[in-house]
């Protein structure tokens, strides 16, 4: 219909002296309806008639556009997994990993403690990119979670001599992490590392260990060059701050992508746009997302819910009921989902679709999928 039509008809609804032509066409019109209404029907009941039976089976089987079966959703209920691809998922924040536990800093103990208590609690590491994504490839029924560590300190990546060869120290988090791995490989190995230019603390060592992350499924995102808190200075400033980290990086290697911005203190400055894109001394920056600090769980960008670009985090911490200390921190949430099993995402276990009980579908934006990807509803049993 083009635009002059459109506005004609607005114009002549109410009117009485419609032309005879209109006239004609809106009979032509009604006559289409009335028989487009009636081949609905007779499908319907030809679907009714010869389709599966009510229940669960004809839902729990659809089949990909492509044909290719998808996930098998009723073994998956039989075996007790309730998909919920929709449900919420959390971005853990790290900072120190030391000896004790205190303000910003995980203790050694305790940190190995997270993966022991995450693992049995059907969490499993998810690759932060895949994540936003919406490829998500961890085991059917488990729930994805994604590690993020700030700041860059040696406590994070340390290398130490043993045997007169340099290893990594077993007792900072990528050598805890990886040996968590060895034991339970389908946990996962893999983080965000939100880097200053000190790049883990151990000099002439900082691009080796960004080569080895980069080639060991590890991320990375800016941090800034100086972490001051971006709220306080100017927009030229903010911009040589964002630019000058992404900058170092790419002189490290450049084959590592940048695509995020983990604001210091988590201040945003005062003009937000300059968190995404930005330019300083001829240097240009596009940044697609922004790591805030706290405090609570998201749900996937293709659930209407989602905190769009914005991705608040979780601090580990350990939560007291009694005096609230640690409140929004890690130990809360975690015993806030096993309490409430029903809002977590649960996987399929199938990263070609998007598993959820059928009458959450209103809350899929299906243009957030990856190509490829579809979804699956069905009738919970
Ligand atoms: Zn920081």
């Amino acid at each position: 219909m083009k635009d002059d039509e459109r506005h004609e008809r607005g114009k002549s609804r109410g009117k009485t002296d419609d032309k005879p032509n209109p006239y004609r066409r809106r009979r032509r019109r009604l006559f289409i309806l009335v028989l487009a209404i009636a081949v609905v029907i007779v499908l319907a009941v030809v679907i009714f008639a010869h389709g599966p039976g009510k229940g669960t089976a004809s839902l729990n089987s659809v089949k990909a556009a492509s044909g290719k079966p998808t996930v098998d959703v009723d073994a998956l209920l039989k075996k007790g997994i309730r998909p919920n691809e929709l449900g919420m998922v959390m971005i853990m924040e790290y900072h120190r990993i030391a000896d004790s536990e205190g303000s910003f800093t995980r203790s050694i103990n305790n940190f190995k403690n997270d993966l022991e208590t995450l693992y049995a609690k059907g969490y499993r590491l998810a690759r932060y990119s895949d994540f936003l994504s919406g490829h998500i490839n961890t085991p059917a029924g488990t729930t994805p979670i994604i590690f993020t560590f700030d700041d860059s300190t040696v406590s994070q990546f340390r290398y130490i001599e043993a045997g007169g060869k340099k290893v990594i120290d077993p007792n900072c988090a990528v050598g805890i992490m990886e040996a968590f791995y060895h034991k339970h490989p389908d946990f996962g190995c893999t983080a965000v590392f939100s880097y200053l230019p000190s790049l883990f603390e151990q000099e002439g060592t900082g691009k080796e260990k960004v080569q080895y992350l980069a080639t060991h499924g590890f991320e990375f995102a800016d941090h800034t060059v100086d972490h001051a808190p971006l709220g306080k200075l100017s927009d030229q400033d903010v911009q040589k701050e964002i630019v000058g980290s992404i900058s170092n990086m790419k002189s490290v290697d450049p084959k590592v992508d940048v695509d995020t911005l983990c604001l210091p203190d988590g201040v945003m400055p005062k003009n937000q746009a300059l968190m995404y894109h930005g330019s300083y001394d001829g240097s240009t920056y596009n940044l697609k997302w922004v790591l805030l600090v706290g405090s609570n769980p998201m749900y996937p960008q293709y659930n209407y819910k989602n905190p769009g670009a914005e991705l608040p985090r979780i601090q580990v911490m350990d939560y007291d009921q009694k005096t609230g200390k640690g409140a929004d921190g890690s130990g809360y949430w975690l015993a806030y989902f096993d309490k409430h099993p029903e809002l977590r995402f649960v996987s399929d276990g199938d990263p070609l679709t998007i598993c959820a009980p059928g009458y959450m579908e209103p809350r899929l934006l299906p243009s957030k999928l990856p190509k490829g990807v579809q979804f699956v509803g069905y009738e919970q049993p």
